[in-house]
């Protein structure tokens, strides 16, 4: 370690040490006083310890240094240079707790717009939620509702975090996946794709079907439902999966390739769904197989649905 990397490991040692012979002394003159232990309360006491411990290392390593004389100016959106002001700092919820990044800041004088790089390359651009954190925010927050998510976040993590934080952590990266899939559905409709060699899939599945799901009123503004004047209260919610079958039962029954599934769905036209389908059936052949087949299966599923 550089003499930096020292003294930032001496000042978490100091910490460390802080911090543990603080909670032992709580730990054992609990057990004096009562006679008891209580592990799950002994167990979540060492946790938030370590986790201060880790929250003050992390400050530690992010008080990124100023940028040498040579770069302290760099290009602004608008065309004109910015300028390096100061280092700057702001908190950040982190896997180990609240830390602060302290980073260089530089000011454009032409627009007076300014910018931290640092929070660009640091993912903490505009969020005050690390990488980590909103991580497990997107992960709790896509599999129940998001008071759940705090909740959850509170007991797995020790990180106390807003509902509103959870649902701005998961919709955030939904909309990631959300681009990302319009992207792959783009090159597939144009036929931008990337040439594979392979073994020629002889059966390829395709299914589809439909479902109606509740949803809050302000998805269905707008929308006549099945009762003539009566507003909707669903949307349907189209789901597809494209998988091959190589292999038959000793009965003669298809046998699907069970590692081949590809699942997609999406809330949208039969139109949009149909492009959506045709890029998950796409990116499941280019895995496997040539260009050829894959234009022959084009050709045939355009057939099939008459587009
Ligand atoms: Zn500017």
């Amino acid at each position: 370690m550089d003499a930096g990397g020292k003294k930032t490991a001496a000042a978490v040692l100091e910490e460390v040490t802080r911090e543990v012979s603080q909670c032992l002394q709580t730990l054992f003159t609990g057990r004096r006083k009562t006679g008891q232990v209580d592990m799950e309360a002994s167990e979540m006491l060492l946790r938030s310890a370590m986790h201060r411990v880790g929250a003050a290392g992390l400050t530690q390593f992010m008080q990124l240094p100023a940028p040498l004389a040579e770069q302290r100016t760099i290009l602004c959106s608008c065309g004109h240079m910015a300028q390096y002001q100061e280092l700057r700092s702001k908190p950040v919820l982190t896997a180990v707790g609240r830390v602060e990044v302290s980073r260089p800041y530089y000011l454009c004088a032409h627009c007076h717009n300014g910018q931290f790089p640092a929070d660009v390359e640091l993912d903490i651009e505009n969020t005050e939620f690390s990488p980590g954190v909103r991580r497990m925010q997107a992960l709790v927050g896509q599999g129940s509702p998001f008071a759940h998510g705090r909740e959850q976040m509170k007991l797995l993590a020790g990180l106390d975090v807003t509902t509103k934080s959870v649902e701005r952590a998961a919709e955030a990266i939904g909309a990631n996946i959300a681009a990302a899939e319009q992207r792959e559905i783009g090159k597939a409709v144009q036929l931008d794709l990337p040439v594979v060699l392979g073994d020629p899939i002889p059966i390829l599945y395709v299914q589809m079907d439909g479902t109606g799901v509740p949803v809050v009123r302000k998805e269905t503004e707008g929308r006549q439902g099945k009762t003539d004047g009566q507003p909707a209260h669903t949307r349907e919610v189209k789901l597809g999966c494209v998988f091959t079958q190589t292999t038959w039962d000793e009965k003669g029954y298809a046998i699907r390739d069970s590692d081949s599934t590809t699942y997609t769905g999406a809330i949208e036209t039969a139109e949009e769904f149909g492009k959506r389908i045709l890029a998950t059936w796409m990116k499941l052949i280019f895995g496997t197989q040539a260009m050829r087949s894959c234009l022959a299966g084009w050709q045939a599923l355009a057939s099939l649905s008459g587009r």
